[in-house]
């Protein structure tokens, strides 16, 4: 290892690499202070050239390498355990930005929210909003397939890109930028990279799809009693095509957001067991009152609503959405948790909670579920609160006991132990088990084709 990381600091330009403690240590823990790692190296390429030039003598030396983003990640693929650290956080350029073709190519460490500015300016809408939006990156959105609040309408990361730049194991580099619609020469190369975690090769640039910027989006927040009433509100909602989110929230995750954020507070004078947090897409804000009012109306009409805000200008708008955008960091409040990103199929959700919140009880008395998410599209965050006053650390000592019957749940209804996180460490022993033989094969066949010699992020989903 050691003449690999010595051949690493004279290839590569000053300031391209570090091995200071301080300037490693913020890339070496996660978000919620679940993984610590260790690196010998955190190299800093500016260029896919440089990139390149690392990766080569990774592979030459064996050295088994993790890329990173904005560090976001939720299932531990960005804590690296030795590998050599790539962060892409040094190439941000907008390389190209075409109206015409609704594209825009931007390098893999540019953050999610720089792209959405940039699409803005543009008179574009690039429709990917992850509450990690100011920090996440193309290249961690992209490896992740990352979905946030706006798949009823957009689909995954994965609908939104047109092609990706990405060094090989090798070290050689693929060219796949393309804005074109059309191309059919054989296998979408650039889809095996959307999703990979990082495991087939680093993406150093993508050409993503932009859309027509909607000339008003409708904003609503609505108190209801269940999460089935969610789910009936799906259609009636939906109709007309013009729903662009459909985002749920229990009242314990509510209350501990706007109980304990300073500039967040309840637009509510009672108490929801539910909330419904909603966009419409439209061309006018008449066109969205109007559509607004006669959803919830006829909800409220018929005893399914409870009460409602709709908000009539972007600052109500964003108050309302902020609620839900504090939604992950709210939970902190609450102690230790124990998640998951779970989808089952839309018509399930009633049932994914009656079955998993009797199931939870059984393993810890008194803990307490906080289901939230996007339920538009089946996705639950399914996270299990401490019981009040335990003891965090023996509270979290169950997170394989709580999972299991979780994921036991999902399986039986059809659905998936990831939604959107994707597999990383946290849940690769699970995919193994869980995954038919024919899938697993198919991954490590890839995965062997690609990476040989094992050293893209080989810890992490395979
Ligand atoms: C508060 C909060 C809210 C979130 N909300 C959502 C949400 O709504 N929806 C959602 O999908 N996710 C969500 N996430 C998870 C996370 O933000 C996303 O997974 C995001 O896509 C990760 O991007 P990143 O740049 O931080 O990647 P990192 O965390 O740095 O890396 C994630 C994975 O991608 C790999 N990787 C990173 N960059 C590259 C690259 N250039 N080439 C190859 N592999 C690479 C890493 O090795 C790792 O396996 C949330 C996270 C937080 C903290």
């Amino acid at each position: 290892m050691t003449a690999g990381i010595e051949k690493l600091k004279t290839s590569l330009p000053a300031g391209a690499w570090t091995q200071d403690p301080d300037l490693i240590d913020p890339h070496l823990r996660e978000w919620r202070d679940k993984y610590f790692g260790k690196t010998p190296i955190l190299l800093t390429p500016r260029t896919t050239d440089e990139v390149s030039i690392a990766v080569k003598i990774c592979a030459a030396h064996k050295l088994p390498i993790m890329p990173q983003g904005g560090n976001t990640g939720l299932v531990g693929g960005n804590t690296p355990q030795g590998e050599v650290l790539i962060s892409l956080k040094k190439m941000t350029a907008v390389r190209d930005l075409n109206p015409t073709a609704n594209a825009i190519t931007v390098e893999a460490g540019a953050t999610l929210q720089s792209v959405l500015d940039a699409a803005d300016a543009a008179d574009r809408k690039f429709p990917l909003t992850l509450s990690s939006q100011g920090s996440c990156t193309v290249g961690g959105v992209l490896s992740t397939n990352a979905g946030g609040n706006h798949v009823l309408k957009y689909g995954t990361t994965k609908e939104l890109v047109f092609g990706v730049e990405a060094v090989l194991a090798d070290g050689s580099i693929f060219n796949g930028l393309t804005s074109l619609r059309k191309d059919n020469t054989g296998y979408d190369l650039n889809r095996l990279f959307l999703g990979a975690e990082g495991t087939l090769g680093i993406i150093t640039a993508a050409t993503l799809k932009l859309f027509p910027k909607p000339g008003y989006i409708q904003r609503a927040l609505i108190g209801i009693d269940s999460a089935a009433t969610a789910v009936a509100l799906l259609e009636p909602f939906r109709a007309g095509g013009k729903l662009a989110m459909f985002e749920v929230m229990p009242s314990i995750g509510y209350r501990a957001v706007v109980d304990n954020f300073d500039n967040i507070r309840d637009p509510f004078s009672e108490h929801h067991p539910w909330y419904l947090l909603c966009d419409w897409e439209v061309e006018t804000d008449e066109e969205g009152l109007n559509i607004a009012e006669t959803v919830i109306g006829k909800a409220i009409e018929n005893n399914t609503v409870k009460d409602a805000i709709i908000a009539l200008n972007q600052t109500q708008a964003a108050d309302i959405l902020s609620i839900r955008e504090h939604m992950s960091a709210g939970q902190k409040f609450l102690g230790g948790s124990i998640k998951h990103d779970i989808t089952v199929p839309i018509d399930k959700i009633p049932e994914f909670f009656e079955r998993a919140n009797a199931a939870m009880q059984n393993v810890v008395a008194g803990c307490r579920p906080v289901g939230f998410g996007h339920f538009g599209d089946g996705n639950i965050h399914y996270n299990i609160a401490q019981p009040e006053g335990a003891d965090r650390e023996a509270f979290l000592a169950n997170w394989d006991a709580l999972s299991q019957p979780v994921f036991d749940i999902v399986d039986a209804l059809g659905g998936s132990i990831s939604a959107e996180h994707g597999i990383g460490i946290m849940k690769r022993d699970d995919l193994a088990q869980r995954a038919s033989p024919v899938k697993m094969k198919l991954l490590r066949t890839l995965k062997n084709a690609l990476d040989p010699d094992g050293i893209m992020n080989p810890r992490v989903m395979v």
